[in-house]
């Protein structure tokens, strides 16, 4: 991987040129949070944050958007806009959270929007520190190799250029004037000093993580998943603020004439009730219990036995807002308790 060095004096310059590649997003302060936002100047960034509210892919499955529309002799099909989208400062775990997203929606079968959004978006992802929430040590998505364009290391008074890609060796050179590419001891040194540090950083650790897909196996019937259920508020909000969750439905719009109508797509989430409800009325999940039993296996246990990976890059998001600490970390705990206190009572 191609990696240059770059001073922080220079950066509004390079802002300046990757600004002028496409419309440029970045992590901006509003009031205690932060999210992406269009940015207009260098000044509005602030890569002081651990997580934005939505991740990125709010810029590759949208919340509700128009697929299609139809007469009743033509079908048209509307994709997104030929228009290049430029995110700065996206954290590892996000990033995986993209290539996770990929995985589904660019597969065996491509789904044509979310195609042509990923082909328009250049990920410039930026070093963080964690807070008591993130536990991407445990997921493995703490550091990133592919998925972004270019990475920025941020380390003392300059930045660690890595470029991922052709599009990001395309921005590299377009901004040669202000990269160097003499990468020495020193800055070597640097980068494994600020690796020690960061790691030490980490506070959430859940070491049992590998582990998880069996556990969960282990405690299908648990009781566990009752207690939450009776818990859960069914807000969706876990859903709607995690990365790598990407229900959706599908909405037909038909004009009173009956000759024209168009057809959307919306996110949806299988922690809301009559998400799982079929035809013929009936529901495969009424209960809460039922619906975060299927969130935490598929997300903890079925991907890792179809990807080797779970698809919970350890980003905090449920965490920080599952209004009842219903969240990724407390649902491993819990499980794992149940199978620690079986342990006990058995003659090894
Ligand atoms: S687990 Fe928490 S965030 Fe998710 S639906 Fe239940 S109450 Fe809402
Ligand atoms: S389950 Fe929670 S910690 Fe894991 S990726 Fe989703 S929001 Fe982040």
């Amino acid at each position: 991987m191609k990696t240059y060095k770059m001073s922080k004096e220079r950066f509004p310059e390079f802002i300046d040129i990757i600004k002028s590649k496409g419309k440029l997003f970045g992590p901006v302060k509003q009031k205690e949070q932060h999210s992406f936002e269009e940015i207009d100047e260098f000044s509005q960034l602030d890569f002081d944050y651990q997580r934005t509210q939505i991740a990125l892919k709010k810029y590759l499955t949208p919340p509700r958007y128009k697929t299609m529309h139809f007469t009743k002799d033509t079908i048209e099909e509307i994709l997104p806009e030929d228009e290049k989208n430029i995110v700065i400062g996206a954290h590892p775990c996000d990033i995986h959270g993209v290539n996770i997203l990929d995985r589904l929606f660019l597969g065996n079968i491509q789904d044509p929007y979310y195609a042509k959004r990923r082909e328009n978006l250049i990920i410039i992802g930026h070093s963080c520190f964690p807070d008591d929430k993130c536990f991407c040590h445990s997921t493995g998505t703490d550091m990133v190799d592919d998925g972004f364009d270019l990475f920025l290391t941020s380390l003392n008074g300059y930045y660690l250029v890595w470029v991922g890609t052709d599009e990001g060796l395309d921005l590299a050179i377009a901004a040669e004037d202000l990269l160097e590419e003499d990468i020495n001891d020193e800055i070597i040194q640097d980068y494994v000093i600020w690796q020690q540090i960061r790691s030490q950083k980490f506070r959430s650790d859940v070491p049992y993580f590998k582990y998880l897909a069996d556990i969960m196996d282990l405690n299908y019937d648990s009781e566990v998943w009752k207690q939450f259920g009776d818990k859960c508020l069914s807000c969706g909000t876990c859903s709607l603020v995690c990365p790598t969750c990407n229900c959706f439905n599908v909405d037909d719009k038909i004009k009173m004439s009956a000759e024209e109508g168009i057809r959307e797509r919306m996110l949806d989430s299988c922690m809301l009730p009559y998400y799982s409800l079929v035809a013929g009325g009936h529901d495969f999940r009424p209960s809460r219990t039922d619906r975060i039993k299927l969130y935490y296996t598929h997300k903890l246990k079925e991907y890792i036995g179809k990807w080797g990976q779970p698809s919970c890059v350890g980003c905090g998001r449920c965490v920080e807002y599952c209004p009842v600490e219903i969240n990724a970390l407390t649902v491993a705990e819990a499980l794992y308790g149940e199978v620690g206190q079986t342990k006990e009572v058995l003659d090894f």
